[in-house]
Order: C-alpha cells, then structure tokens, then sequence
C-alpha cells in the first residue's frame, strides 16, 4: 500500500487530483523526450515522436523559430495538461537556456513543483543546479528522474552522493538500477517491490512489470543474471544503511528528493515517475497575496498571470496570456475583475493547452494553467478575482544585467520600433527604458541571446530591421522614495535617467561606484536590482 502524502487534506477532489509542474534539467538531458513520454502515457498522443514532429513543422516557418531549432533551445514556455491515471497533469515547460533565466523564473512561480532530469553519465550540471537553486528560493518539492541508464553511467551511489552534495537535499532511492550501460536490465521498485524490465526492441512500450515477494523472491533469478543479482543484494542493503528512506512529509516541504532511474527513449522508468509526482507530489498550494493569502478551495475564482506571449500564431497577432489559476472553480464566460485596473473582464474565449493543440477551456479548476487572449491588457504579475481586491505577489522582475542602444534601421519607423519595444516588455521578454535626454530607447536582457533574438523577432512580426549597438550604461536600477527626494534626485541625474515601461523611474549608470554614491547621497529613496511585476 502507498501511503499517498497531502499536506491539504480539505481540497475538493477536483482540486486535489491536480499536480502542476514543471521539468528543470541541463540541456540535452531528455527533457523534451521525457515530456514526449508523459504525454503518450497521458493519452494525449498517439505515438511518442509526435510533439517533435509537430514543432519542426511549426518551426520551419520562420527564421526565428530556425535560430530556436539550430541553437537546440526552446526559447518559448508552453503549458500541457493531460490525465493520467486519476490524476490531471498540468506540465509547464520551461525556457531550458540560461539566457532566459528570467522567464523561467517566473515560470516556477506557477508550479507546485519541479522534476528534476539528469544524464546518468553526466551527474548534475550547470543549469541543473542554477535551476535547481530558484526552485529552493521556493521550497518546491523536487522529483529526480536519472536518465539513459540505457547508455554507460555513472555508478548509482556516486550519483546520490553528488546531488546530495551539491544541492544539499536529501536523496531517496525509489527505484534502484540494475547493470550497467549495455547490461542495463532495468529497475527494483523500491516503493512497490516490484522488477520492472526493459525492453529494448520497442521503444514505445511500457515495461514489463513482475510482481515479486521482496528481494528473497526466487522470481527474481529467473529474470535477473546471477551475478547482476548478487550486486543489486549488496547494493540495496548498502543503500538501506546509508541512504534515507523514504519520507513524504519531508519531500513536501523540499527537503527530500525521490529519485527514479530510467531511459525516457525506451520509456523506461517513465510510468514510475508519473506514479510517483501523483503520488507523492503536491496538490495546488495557497498563493501568496495581498493583503491575505490565496487557498485553492476557497470557492470564489482567482488567477494569476505569470507569462505572456505574443504572436504564437503569426497569422493572428494574437496574445496570449498564462493564468495560473490560484483558487476556485473557473467556468468559461465567467466576468473576473482585472484587479490593477480595477475593470470586469468575461474572460469568454479561455484556452486550455491539451498536448500541443489549443483547445477551448470550458472550465478549470485551482491548479490549472489556462491561455486567455487579449490585446495587451493582461501583463505579468496581473491578478484576476471575482472582485475582492487581491494581488498575488512574489513574481519578480530582474534588473537587466546587459545594455544596449537600438534604433531602427529606417528612422522613418522609430513609433513601430517603441511598439514592438513596448509588446516585448509587457510580455516579460525584455527591459525597455527611454532616456529623458536624448532620443532611442536602452533595451537591458539578462543573456545576450535574448538581443538576437529580440531583433529576429522585430524583424519577423513587425518587418522591421533593427540595430542594436552599445550603451554607455552597463547596470541598471529602480527608484522610489517621495515626491520631493525624487524630483531632487531627477534634476540632479537627468543623463542617468530613463523611465521603464510602466513610466517607473530608473537609474542607469556604468558604475556600481555611482549607485553606491546615490545611495549615501539619499537616504530617503530606494535603489532595487528587482522589481515585484505589478
Ligand atoms: P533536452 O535538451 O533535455 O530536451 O533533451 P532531448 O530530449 O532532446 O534529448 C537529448 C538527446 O538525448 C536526444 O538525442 C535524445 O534522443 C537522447 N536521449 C533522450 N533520452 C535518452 C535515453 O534514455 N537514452 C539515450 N541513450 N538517449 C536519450
């Protein structure tokens, strides 16, 4: 028997069945395979290889989703629901390069939790452990799948071992591995005592399961070769006395992490994995908010958007924009307030993303992700109610940590350029700040990939040809205090002075001797690296 985990025993089942996560890993990892899989098992596609399929078909029609296939990263976050077992999966995907470090920030913020995907031979990585790190910021609970035990790997303790140390969590084997590289057979179900083998012909299927006694089982010798056998004793009874069993409370607050080995491209360890984030993965968490914090049984509405796209579809201009629903019972045609502006909002044309096709949403319950489409009104950090006031907090904004000048290749066009600027910023996509003195706009990214990226696609969407070219301003920050200090401060700074494009003030200087300077010189304002988006 599983002793399945809540920590919010009082959620209507609708809203308990819920798991909303997000896949972190280093590139070339598997996320994009494991994701293939969890939809195939989900029943949300026929064959496994379809969501490639699918996005090199999309991809081929531009150039900026060419540079997106030719870099091997997947600048763009989508959100897929699906159903498996009694469950509803709601999968987030991530930006995976760290250039977009900024949105895939934001994109933990609409998660309950993260899995966790690392190479067997290759250990955690670099981007594996700068993600793994916002994820604690969090405390979000933490599924590790070890992948292609199919090809030579690392011996399993030292795997545990490194992610113990180098992520200072806790490590619990929920599944043990058994050979290595070429030998690899499969796994011990440690959770359930059960052989799962793999089968290496076909790809596709899931593996064969056998029900065994425990490891005295004399099962277990006719599916296992001796001396693999003798191994997996000594390896289990090693890993009983050094390793933690596993705690589920423990894993709900972050500090343990169940790990499954597997091979996502034989779908290998896959359905355990998808086992284990329903059973022992969170359900839909309380929100922080102001002024009081958001529970997701609270039976009235509410949501908060967390991402905003633009033009996923280039014929339609559209943009859409993804709602983490915090609370409640959503059903489509449902007037929400749009609580920065304080207007009603039928949200009438909600979009629910099952597997890689838009569908209309009829409803969605707390937990869920939903697309709604607008026109520029919903930004990120938005929250929307059935009226009351709230505003959910804890989604910030990064001070830029690259500058640059751009210009329109044609000066004729400088209002479509600050058009495009503006859509790109309320979208989350870049910094966009116009000097008080002197014309153009300073664009601040947090990778330099993301300049590229922000001319193909000013070029693609607004066929416009940009320049970007060096800015004397290397770092910049925001500023806040009283009227009287502000203005004092502005007429004394005005070449350092530029408004975001909210029309919030900021500072941008070359030296962090001059920030240092400001704030001596006034102690009444506030100098942040971050803003809350608002
Ligand atoms: P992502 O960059 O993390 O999305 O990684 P992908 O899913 O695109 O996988 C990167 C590469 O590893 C691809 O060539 C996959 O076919 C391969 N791959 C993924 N899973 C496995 C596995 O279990 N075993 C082996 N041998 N290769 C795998």
């Amino acid at each position: 028997m599983l002793d399945i985990a809540s920590n919010r025993p009082a959620l209507p089942p609708e809203i308990a069945r819920r798991r909303t996560f997000a896949i972190i890993s280093h590139p070339d990892a598997g996320k994009t395979t494991l994701t293939e899989k969890f939809l195939l098992f989900g029943g949300a596609i026929q064959m496994a290889g379809q969501v490639r399929a699918k996005g090199e078909a999309r991809r081929t029609r531009s150039d900026f989703m060419q540079m997106e296939k030719d870099r091997g990263i997947s600048v763009s976050a989508s959100a897929m629901s699906f159903d498996y077992k009694t469950f509803r999966f709601n999968l987030v995907d991530t930006p995976g390069h760290s250039d977009f470090s900024e949105d895939t920030y934001r994109t933990l913020t609409a998660v309950d939790a993260a899995v966790m995907v690392i190479d067997g031979a290759k250990g955690v990585e670099s981007q594996t452990q700068k993600l793994f790190e916002v994820c604690r910021l969090r405390d979000l609970p933490i599924l590790t799948f070890c992948n292609k035990m199919d090809r030579e790997s690392r011996d399993t303790f030292e795997i545990i071992d490194e992610i113990q140390e180098m992520l200072a969590i806790d490590v619990t084997p929920a599944s043990w591995p058994i050979g290595q590289g070429r030998d690899f057979i499969g796994c011990y179900d440690i959770l359930r005592d059960r052989l799962e083998l793999m089968d290496r012909a076909d790809r596709n299927k899931v593996a064969e399961s056998i029900e065994i006694n425990g490891l005295d089982d004399p099962k277990l010798a006719q599916h296992v070769p001796a001396h693999l056998l003798e191994k997996l004793h000594e390896e289990l009874e090693m890993a009983r006395e050094l390793l933690p069993a596993l705690d589920p409370q423990a894993v709900l607050e972050g500090h343990m992490t169940p790990i499954w080995f597997g091979s996502a491209i034989n779908s290998f360890g896959v359905k355990e994995l998808m086992d284990g984030i329903g059973n022992y993965g969170p359900e839909p968490q309380v929100q922080s908010a102001e002024p009081r914090k958001i529970s997701p049984e609270e039976p009235k509405v509410s949501g908060f958007v967390f991402k905003v796209q633009a033009n996923m579809d280039p014929k339609h201009r559209d943009r859409v924009a993804f709602v983490r629903m915090a609370s409640g019972h959503f059903k489509r045609g449902m007037k929400l307030t749009h609580v920065r502006t304080k207007k009603p909002m039928a949200v009438s044309n909600p979009v629910l993303f099952l597997a890689s096709d838009r569908e209309l949403a009829d409803e969605a319950w707390a937990g869920d992700i939903i697309g709604i489409p607008n026109h520029g009104q919903l930004r990120i950090g938005d929250t929307l109610t059935e009226g009351e006031a709230l505003r959910v907090t804890g989604i910030p904004s990064f001070a830029p940590e690259l500058l640059q000048g751009v210009r329109a290749g044609d000066p004729m066009k400088a209002k479509h350029l600050e058009k495009a600027l503006m859509q790109f910023a309320e979208e989350g996509a870049a910094k966009v700040f116009k000097p008080m003195i002197g014309s153009g706009f300073i664009v601040g990214v947090v990778g330099a990939l993301q300049f590229e990226v922000l001319a193909s696609r000013i070029e693609l969407e607004y066929g416009l040809p940009v320049r970007f070219d060096g800015s004397q301003f290397t770092s910049a920050r925001w500023v806040a205090g009283d009227k009287a200090a502000m203005d004092k401060f502005i007429n004394a700074n005005k070449q350092h002075i530029a408004h975001d494009h909210d029309g919030d003030v900021v500072y941008l200087t070359r030296l962090q001797w001059d920030i240092d300077r400001v704030i001596r010189d006034y102690p009444e304002l506030k100098l942040t690296a971050t803003k809350e988006m608002m």
